[in-house]
């Protein structure tokens, strides 16, 4: 059962030498309570109590962690089955698999690809962060791990059922940690001792819950924590079932030896793109922590992409950026300025398309929590009253000449009130898109005749 932040206090040493990184026992307690620390932190501990607290606070999912430094995957820590309960931990991790069926040009080829999808959104900057390479040669494949290692700087899954091939390409890569799959009942010890020997951890795959869960408590009868599950199923439903038995048996019914997270390959399921894509948005969503494809579309990538970041943001922290005033594309006295809220996808979305316009502006962004335009204004902090203040305290009226305020379509009906709170201001109601917004600044710009 889990512990408050005063029952791990009272186990702790209350010195407050401060050894843990925080300035009191109090602050090191309610910091592991809240599952941002481990017990471990506290170096004073010791013996019964250590092994006692590091059980009670001990997370139902193992950490995982493997790659190479600076692009390290960190898997596992989930306490949750629903995000909106706590949050989810580790954004899933995607890989891209590079096989057999790729001659060495198209595998060169491949990896180009592989580095230029990389896209911007909300201010992040989103990548699949791993190259699987398989290969039914060991030479080939040690050659392919130590390529896609060397020219993609990302981490890399090595696939293949032989332990002998797995050693000579993972100690050809050792420093960059790469993950070893293809442990099976066959091979386990050999394989777990493989990735023992590189420092790094290892997929383990089973037909069905309980070969997995055998595969667990040897594990964890082992001491051996770095290790992934990989369920082999052949259908997309069989795929989402078994990553939900997993994560429920886990998080749920608390079973230790299923305590392990999970791997996923969706281009094993199906062929077809659009499909793999789909069933892979599935496994990201419930509940895999690395989910495999074999297309490079960047269509799908991204798509793929944003849909686990948009999942695995932290829904106690709204997703905001600074308030102020936002020059756009080197804006002058006479710019336009432009008002909006400063949640995050909010900003982004009414920056970039004041940049697709071309005409340089002012963007005024207004501290409201992290709330969006009509959430904010539904609960009260961006109406009149509230604007007025921040408008003239934000500094703009010494960047231009006009006083020419353009709000959001949106809540055009607050124009009227504005403009009697904001002296000397004409308040105008803009586009309520903002795709509509580049069309909008360039007839601002260049009225017709
Ligand atoms: Fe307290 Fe241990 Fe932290 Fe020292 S290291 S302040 S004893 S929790």
């Amino acid at each position: 059962m889990a512990l408050s932040g005063i029952q791990l206090f009272k186990q702790l040493p209350k010195t407050n030498c401060k050894d843990c990184g925080y300035p009191t026992c109090m602050a090191f307690a309610l910091q592991v309570a809240a599952g941002k620390a481990a017990i471990a932190g506290c170096p004073h501990l010791a013996g019964e109590v250590l092994a006692t607290l590091s059980a009670v606070t001990a997370k139902p999912i193992v950490r995982v962690e493997f790659g190479p430094a600076g692009n390290a995957v960190v898997l596992g820590e989930e306490t949750v089955l629903y995000r909106h309960e706590k949050r989810f931990e580790h954004v899933p991790a995607l890989a891209i698999l590079l096989d057999d069926r790729l001659g060495d040009e198209e595998f060169s080829a491949a990896l180009d690809s592989f580095n230029a999808l990389e896209f911007e959104r909300v201010g992040e900057m989103l990548r699949p962060q791993l190259i699987a390479v398989s290969s039914a040669d060991a030479g080939r494949l040690t050659a392919r791990a130590a390529a896609a290692s060397r020219d993609t700087k990302s981490g890399v899954i090595i696939v293949s059922d032989d332990p002998g091939a797995l050693r000579a390409a993972g100690e050809k890569i050792k420093s960059a940690r790469p993950l070893l799959c293809g442990a099976s009942a066959e091979t386990f010890d050999d394989v777990r001792q493989v990735a023992a020997d590189l420092g790094t951890a290892f997929v383990v795959s089973g037909g069905n819950m309980q070969e997995l869960g055998n595969f667990g408590q040897r594990a964890v009868d082992g001491g051996v924590s770095q290790m992934i599950f990989e369920p082999q199923v052949t259908t997309a439903a069989d795929a989402l079932a078994a990553q939900v038995y997993l994560r429920r048996a886990a998080i749920r019914d608390k079973k230790k030896e299923f305590g392990f997270p999970t791997c996923a390959f969706a281009c094993g399921v199906a062929a077809e793109p659009m499909l793999q894509t789909m069933i892979a948005s599935a496994l990201i969503a419930k509940y895999a922590g690395i989910v495999v494809v074999d297309t490079l579309d960047p269509a799908h990538i991204l798509a793929l992409l944003t849909l686990a970041q948009g999942l695995y943001t932290d829904p106690q922290k709204p997703m905001m950026v600074d308030a102020g005033v936002y020059p756009v594309g080197n804006p002058g006295a006479n710019s336009p300025v432009l008002l909006t809220t400063n949640f995050s996808l909010t900003y982004y979305t009414v920056m970039g398309e004041i940049e697709n316009s071309k005409i340089p502006a002012w963007l005024l962004v207004m501290d409201v929590e992290g709330q969006s335009v009509l959430t904010a204004w539904a609960a009260g902090k961006f109406v009149a009253d509230a604007i007025a203040p921040f408008v003239k305290k934000s500094g703009i009226e010494e960047n231009v000449d006009h006083r020419r305020l353009i709000i959001p379509g949106y809540v055009a009906s607050m124009g009227p009130e504005l403009e009697s709170e904001l002296d000397g201001w004409q308040v105008v109601a803009g586009v309520r898109e903002a795709a509509d917004l580049p069309r909008y600044l360039r007839n601002l710009a260049h009225p017709k005749a």
